[in-house]
């Protein structure tokens, strides 16, 4: 029986792997090793009863005592913690669902291809932070990454029996998220309810916000130059508002092969779950008549100026991309708390990165992870310390 992991079980791409886990027969199907979650305990202990998981692990040790008397009786058992999620990735699995959002993905992902485990990877951080660590990871320990992103699962689909050396360029597709047919004079006053309404896709808080922004289509750039080893000048975003056609890859003799389908996520995940057969899922069709016209656009660089800095830290490489990441988690989590506008954060993460790169050398090229921990950290005192100067203006 196939052994599986999903990490971040209770956000938006872990309810929809355990969708098709309970699709594909759950436990008379798969053996859960273990389920992780943060706050939502409750939902966690539902999932880890119904997959009959060895252990369910919430990563607030605060939410502990919910999460054992919710599991009372049931044979799982409950931990928390840091620690307790790093252990958990410890524990064998054939596939393992990296589903939490941000960096506390990094040390769970590291842990658990060290095992040599198949990683299905919904964490774009992950790649942002430590890409080049984290592909070696899994080449030193013969693990592999799958990509989950549905733009990278659509790139992954259309490189199936090609030859790299033949790639010309990759473009990757955006809807433009919430506010794309907003004028520019009225971003500045944009609510996090507004941001957080995604005119496609169901799913997180964070990411639905980070693609009102850009930011999401940026950390995605970043993702694909470090996962396809492509260099950035051919990788291209091109404004999609349908959201059916998630990514093309151009190669020399001029043809392209693109990937199109609805905008669930369910499709990459079951891709990854499957791989490399191809399951039958419970997806809507495409019904291209229907649709009748896919648009393109290129994106407005004064509207996005994610997109520029997304450039320049792949330009900068090395620790720029942790450094990067983690600006823009603070400056996310200033908006989202009501202590910044929606255009202040592209402004916090440039001048945190311009702080940076003034006191330590960003380009120098990670050897552990706990450099890439410790620049993390670094980036999240600084951006929290630009976002107080602003409070004070
Ligand atoms: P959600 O916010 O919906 O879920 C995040 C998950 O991580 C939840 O299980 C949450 O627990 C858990 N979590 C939150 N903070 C921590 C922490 N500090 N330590 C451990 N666990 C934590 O996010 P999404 O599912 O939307 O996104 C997950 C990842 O997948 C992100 O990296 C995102 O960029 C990527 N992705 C998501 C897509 C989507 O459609 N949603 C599409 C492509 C990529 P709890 O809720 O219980 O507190
Ligand atoms: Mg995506």
């Amino acid at each position: 029986m196939r052994s599986v992991s999903v990490f971040g079980a209770t956000g938006s791409i872990g309810e929809s792997t355990f969708d098709l886990l309970m699709r594909q027969g759950g436990p008379a199907t798969y053996h859960t090793v273990a389920l992780t979650g943060g706050r939502s305990v409750m939902r966690l202990a539902e999932m880890a009863r119904a997959l009959q998981a060895e252990i369910a692990v919430t990563a607030y040790e605060d939410c502990l005592p919910a999460l054992r008397d919710a599991l009372a009786g049931s044979g799982v058992r409950a931990e928390a913690g840091a620690t307790a999620l790093a252990e958990a990735a410890d524990r064998p699995a054939d596939w393992i669902m990296s589903g939490i959002v941000g960096a506390a993905a990094l040390v769970p992902g590291f842990r658990a291809l060290a095992h040599g485990t198949t990683l299905a990877l919904a964490n774009k951080e992950s790649l942002v932070t430590a890409g080049s660590l984290l592909m070696a990871a899994a080449r030193t320990h013969g693990a592999r990454i799958l990509p989950v992103d549905s733009e990278h699962s659509a790139i992954f689909q259309s490189l199936l029996s090609e030859d790299m050396d033949a790639v010309e360029r990759i473009i990757i597709t955006a809807s433009g998220g919430a506010f794309r047919d907003w004028p520019i004079e009225r971003l500045a006053a944009a609510t996090v309810a507004e941001a957080s309404r995604h005119p496609n896709w169901a799913m997180g808080q964070r990411i639905t916000i980070d693609s009102a922004s850009m930011f999401n289509k940026a950390l995605e750039i970043i993702e694909t130059h470090e996962f396809f080893g492509i260099s950035p000048e051919q990788i291209e975003v091109l404004v999609h508002p349908e959201s059916l056609v998630h990514a093309l890859v151009g190669f020399r003799d001029g043809g392209m092969i693109g990937h199109l389908g609805a905008p669930d996520m369910r499709h990459a995940i079951g891709y990854a779950l499957n791989w490399p057969d191809r399951a039958h899922l419970p997806v809507a069709r495409l019904d291209l008549a229907s649709v009748g016209r896919l648009t393109f656009a290129a994106p407005d660089p004064v509207r996005y100026p994610a997109l520029r800095l997304a450039r320049e830290v792949m330009e900068t490489g090395g620790l720029a991309g942790a450094a990067f990441n983690a600006a823009k988690e603070v400056a996310l989590d200033g908006f989202i708390a009501g202590r910044i506008g929606f255009l202040a954060m592209a402004g916090v993460v440039e001048e945190a990165l311009a702080r940076m790169s003034g006191v330590m050398a960003l380009g120098k090229a990670p050897e552990t992870l706990d450099m890439i921990l410790d620049t993390d950290a670094e980036a999240r005192v600084t951006a929290s310390r630009i976002i107080d100067e602003i409070g004070r203006i």
